[in-house]
């Protein structure tokens, strides 16, 4: 019996077929004709994209062929690779790339984080720790993201990560031991059992993965407040005083007040300093959520905004958002660089190097343990634009939101929802002759609608009890023609809808 009739048995050498190049038949010369292939295939791609629909659905044969794709038996050229590329893969991208793309929270590659991608991929080493130029270099592009947002950087005080996602449970996996080594408990030992409940306060604008990451720790999302919020979607602090003292005089153990540097519904910034007095007094983490608008504080006309950031005991933001480094990269900062060590070293204390610049591994101040080489496409994506030149994009984005904003505060049909205080703009259709109900069932299908025109690609939340539109401007290339276009496109399909 063969491999072929069984599917079972493990594949001998010979049943591969001769014809099909194998590893040996790979020469450094293949690799070099198909390398200046891709540039080619990547080069006209980006030059290209511009010009094309933002998003388009994918046919159904498109989408059969990448679904159904069978388990190749034998390989194929590195050139052969790269023509299916270029003709499955490349034509059906996510929109991000194109400067009339207004959604979520996705940015457009910087051109030269997808360069430094590449030669990431040939090094491939694992950044967990050594003596190699990846995990010094991933020490220098912490301090440069912390610099860049002026957060305090003590030596090794923080590492790149996934996404914010992953460094919301780093940072929080750490706020929850200090809080438990306080109360005279070691979790990573004993776990969360005798401990009183560890109670953390968000508001109703706080994303979803700070829930997550306390599900994940143990907490319980039941021990998560929502603290009110004023008109201007920010943190209400005195809610947040009422509710840790009922906390406390409850027997619970408040520990954690997560803010956030832009929410990502209305791109709102709390106002740091009181929070962090509050936190300073009543012995509470602050971890700041920054993944979307830390990087806001480049702009001189905003910096104000984020005025008592540095104060916090930690922050997650996401050099893959605003700064458009290809993702993965998000990035955990800490103040006390020994609270993560505490929380993840595997290492016994007494083991350690604890000379003078020993941080020890990366692997010790979080979850990962292979590591990929996030650092290189950080490092190029600052180093091309420099502190300049970042700031200069990231003042074009808020500068173009407020336009988008007026535009939209000129609108009959439309409404602004909330204050322009970063780079989101949330608005809906006022649908005037409609009743509340309907007015939110056409706001909810509008997104849909307007993606599937091609022209732009905007995106939809609630924003308290109604749907929205939110647009997000993170594309230094976006026009003001694109903003018009933008909302133009928005109306006619609303007319579509409602016809
Ligand atoms: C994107 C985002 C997150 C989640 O970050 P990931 O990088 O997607 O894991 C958290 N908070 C805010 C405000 C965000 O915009």
């Amino acid at each position: 019996m063969t491999t072929e009739d069984t599917g079972a048995e493990t594949p001998r050498t010979e049943d591969f077929p001769a014809e099909h190049p194998l590893a040996e038949d790979f020469s450094a010369e293949d690799f070099r004709a198909a390398a200046h292939a891709a540039a080619e295939l990547v080069s006209d791609y980006l030059a290209e994209l511009p010009g094309r629909p933002v998003w388009q659905p994918m046919d159904d044969d498109a989408r059969r062929a990448l679904l159904d794709a069978p388990l190749p038996a034998g390989g194929r050229p590195l050139a052969e690779l790269l023509a299916a590329i270029g003709q499955d893969v490349l034509p059906h991208p996510m929109g991000n790339g194109n400067p009339r793309f207004f959604g979520w929270v996705n940015s457009a590659p910087a051109p030269a984080g997808v360069l430094a991608t590449l030669a990431a991929a040939a090094m491939n080493p694992s950044s967990a720790g050594g003596d190699h130029a990846d995990v010094h270099l991933e020490r220098a592009v912490v301090r440069w993201i912390a610099e860049l947002v002026g957060f305090p950087h003590p030596a090794g005080g923080g590492l790149l990560t996934s996404g914010t996602s992953m460094a919301t449970i780093v940072c929080l996996a750490a706020a929850r031991d200090r809080a438990a080594r306080r109360a005279g408990r070691d979790i990573r030992e004993d776990g969360l059992a005798g401990l009183p409940p560890l109670v953390g306060y968000v508001t109703g604008e706080t994303h979803s993965c700070v829930r997550k990451a306390a599900e994940l720790l143990g907490l319980g999302s039941r021990h998560l407040r929502t603290v009110a919020t004023g008109p201007d979607g920010r943190l209400d602090t005195a809610d947040l005083r009422a509710a840790v003292e009922r906390d406390r005089a409850a027997g619970l153990l408040p520990f954690l007040v997560v803010a956030s540097a832009g929410t990502v519904g209305t791109g709102a910034v709390d106002e740091f300093g009181p929070i962090a007095d509050l936190c300073e007094e009543q012995d509470l983490w602050l971890h700041v959520d920054g993944a979307y608008g830390a990087f806001g504080r480049l702009d001189p006309a905003i910096a104000h905004r984020y005025a008592g950031l540095e104060r916090a005991d930690s922050l997650a933001l996401d050099p893959h958002k605003w700064l458009g480094v290809p993702v993965d990269c998000g990035c955990a900062l800490v103040r006390d660089t020994d609270e993560l060590r505490a929380t993840f070293s595997l290492v016994p204390s007494y083991l350690r190097d604890e000379a003078a610049g020993a941080l020890g591994w990366f692997s010790e101040y979080g979850t990962e343990q292979t590591r990929p080489f996030r650092a290189l496409k950080v490092w190029a994506t600052i180093a091309h634009r420099g502190r300049t030149g970042l700031a200069r994009d990231i003042a074009r984005c808020t500068d173009l939101a407020r336009r988008l904003g007026e535009l939209v505060r000129a609108d009959d049909e439309l409404e602004l929802l909330a204050e322009v205080q970063t780079s989101i703009v949330a608005f809906r259709h006022r649908a005037s002759g409609l009743d509340p109900a309907a007015r939110d069932a056409l706001n909810r299908d509008l997104p849909a609608a307007v993606q599937r025109r091609g022209r732009v690609f905007v995106t939809g939340a609630r924003l308290g009890e109604h749907e929205m539109l939110r647009a997000c401007l993170l594309n230094a290339a976006t026009t003001e023609d694109d903003l018009r276009l933008l909302l133009a496109e928005v109306k006619d399909a609303a007319r579509d809808l409602l016809a």
